[in-house]
């Protein structure tokens, strides 16, 4: 990949970065927050509990996806970035754009997908999962 692209991506990646930050430092006061209505009033235990289950999965979502920018970072310094860590090609740049923190091509992504050994959640992936779920 050219410079000048790696460049623009790693601005993206830096963006994605920053906000994920916010948003686990939201959570924390959010969570703060749920701490201290648990000890005012012990009335409603299951709506307490639920929402620390929401802001759990929020926090692992999060997470997760700053390791992969972290990655994706740590593979932009030492050039592979773009490239497939499984098969080695070049990873499409319309997914890039989409998930600029993507460490595998579509076809290895599929393929991890259907191994059960997920390089990479898709975050959109897991949440239309949860989402099934609790419509059982
Ligand atoms: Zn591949």
């Amino acid at each position: 990949m050219k410079d000048k692209k790696t460049q623009k991506f790693r601005q993206r990646l830096l963006e994605e970065y920053q906000k994920l930050i916010r948003s686990i430092n939201r959570n924390r006061l959010a969570e703060e927050e749920i701490k201290l209505e648990n000890t005012e009033d012990e009335g409603d235990l299951a709506t307490i509990s639920h929402n620390k289950e929401l802001l759990y999965n929020l926090h692992e979502s999060d997470f997760q996806r700053l390791k992969q920018i972290q990655e994706a970072l740590k593979r932009m310094d030492r050039g592979e970035y773009g490239e497939c860590m499984k098969c080695g090609v070049d990873i499409n740049e319309k997914r890039l754009l989409a998930v600029p923190w993507a460490t595998l091509c579509i076809q290895c992504q599929e393929e991890a997908e259907c191994e059960g050994t997920v390089y990479q959640a898709p975050f959109e992936l897991v949440r239309e999962l949860k989402l099934a779920e609790e419509e059982e």
